[in-house]
């Protein structure tokens, strides 16, 4: 393997996964084991203590109901018939020895008589006392008992702890034999449910792959894998949705804007070549100026329009909000449009209570009123209304702009707030169909909502909520 493989192989989250896995459970596994070991060693070492202390009892008894004399005789019957992994020992107070048997089974026979162990059941008066004993020249350890069994006699007997031993060693041997090949199983097992779970991982990173390379179509197949692969394809099938929309989007708006851009291009080109192959008096030239300048006056406006908006969705340019008095706002922008309505005959009815306050931004909400109001005319009939009123509602302002005007066709109505859409009918008025795109943005800007009911040759409501 190259060192860029192995390099690329350590990086992957499947072999680190399996990695930790694998580590986890050596640890856990020599943990546990090491409390068994420790525990096996415990049970066996308190049978051992067990049987001494049986074996104190049983010749404490024999001296108590039947003398000295039959003790000896007991100790030595003792001595021959146990076998010759024990030793026993008679001790008088100050540690003599006073009679003992197979001491010479144990090394050298010199097995030291501990200080501790008499102090404790002589001056602690504890009834016996406990050595775990390593003996030159014998292999084993041993365990011993110190047993006071009259005021003036001490039973001492040890026994080797050869076979507890043994055991001991047979579990550790059979750990270490099983040990290896278990750990290898639990790096496989390990391996295998790394790659099982990041198999969606997988298909999401296969899918993307193709996508960078060729169409936006393609979706993450939709199976029922694991709660967290399933939530991420879902996620990153959604994103694909909003990228291809949001792409769209942008090709239409390029497609609309070049068309609303080509218009009133080739209008002024017109007028010019008209112009210059005119008679070329001054007159035409004059005229073609002020076409020229009206035409650039639109374009203009067309593209702040596009940009407000743009900036508006994107949140960006924000002013520090201010107390804004809706009333007024309203009642400013209805002077600013009664010539118009003059004009029209349309009369401008408000119902609006005093001091309704919302924080915002004073330019984007004059750009909402007057959009709004301006469409209420445009699209009013002679001699119409158009009625506005304001309520203040629990978490925010309700606005309501009702107009007498020509309707909003059925069809027409889940578009209108789309850029550059116009219905049919008022395609002969003047419009670029991104009032209403502005409007929605405002709205959006300011957490709310806005919905309209409109009904052909009857007249249109917008109902707005401001948060
Ligand atoms: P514009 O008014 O410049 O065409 P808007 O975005 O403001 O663009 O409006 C989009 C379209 O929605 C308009 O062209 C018109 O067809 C329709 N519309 C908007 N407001 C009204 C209204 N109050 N009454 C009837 N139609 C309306």
């Amino acid at each position: 393997m190259s060192l860029k493989k192995g390099l690329n192989l350590w990086h992957t989250l499947s072999f680190r996964m399996t990695l930790w896995y694998t580590l986890t459970f050596i640890l856990t596994s020599l943990l546990a084991l090491f409390i068994l070991y420790q525990r096996i060693s415990y049970i066996t070492m308190k049978n051992t203590d067990r049987y001494l202390i049986e074996e104190v009892n049983e010749l404490a008894a024999i001296l108590s109901i039947e003398g000295f004399d039959e003790i000896i005789t007991e100790f030595d019957e003792e001595v021959m018939s146990e076998g010759e992994n024990k030793f026993f020992r008679l001790l008088s107070n100050d540690g003599t020895v006073l009679r003992s048997g197979n001491v010479e089974n144990f090394g050298n026979g010199d097995i030291h008589v501990s200080d501790t162990a008499l102090q404790s059941i002589l001056k602690h008066k504890k009834k016996y006392a406990f050595e775990t004993l390593e003996i030159a020249n014998y292999d084993h350890k041993v365990r011993v008992i110190y047993g006071a069994i009259s005021p003036t006699v001490i039973y001492n007997m040890g026994e080797s702890l050869e076979k507890s031993e043994a055991y001991l060693t047979a579990f550790s041997n059979l750990v270490l034999v099983l040990i290896i090949p278990f750990f290898c199983l639990a790096a496989l097992i390990g391996w295998l449910l790394a790659r099982h779970a990041l198999k969606g991982v997988e298909e999401v990173t296969q899918t993307a792959i193709e996508i960078s390379q060729g169409t936006l179509d393609n979706r993450v197949q939709a199976k029922r894998r694991h709660y967290e692969i399933d939530k991420l394809a879902s996620t990153f099938n959604k994103m694909l949705d909003r990228i291809q929309t949001l792409i769209r989007e942008m090709r239409e708006m390029n497609d609309n804007v070049a068309h609303e851009l080509r218009s009133p291009l080739t209008r002024m080109r017109g007028i010019a070549e008209i112009t210059l192959t005119g008679n070329g008096s001054m007159n035409d030239y004059t005229e073609m100026a002020a076409n020229t300048i009206e035409e650039c006056d639109n374009l203009i406006e067309l593209i702040n329009t596009m940009l407000d908006i743009t900036e508006t969705e994107a949140g960006v340019n924000r002013v520090d909000p201010e107390p804004l008095n809706i009333g007024e706002l309203i009642l400013s922008a209805c002077q600013l449009f009664e010539p118009i309505a003059q004009d029209k005959e349309v009369r401008l009815i408000t119902d609006i209570p005093e001091n309704i306050i919302l924080t915002g931004d004073r330019k984007k909400l004059q750009r909402l009123f007057s959009n709004l109001l301006e469409n209420a005319i445009k699209y009013n009939k002679f001699g119409g209304t158009v009625t506005i009123s304001v309520q203040k509602e629990n978490n925010g302002v309700g606005i309501k702009i009702a107009d007498t005007g020509i309707g909003i066709p059925k069809e027409d109505l889940p578009h209108i707030f789309d850029r550059f859409y116009r219905c049919d009918r008022s395609r002969s008025l003047a419009g670029a169909g991104l009032g209403l795109s502005l409007v929605k943005a405002i709205v959006k800007a300011f957490n709310g909502d806005i919905r309209v009911e409109s009904e052909p040759n009857r007249g249109s409501t917008f109902f707005i909520k401001l948060v």
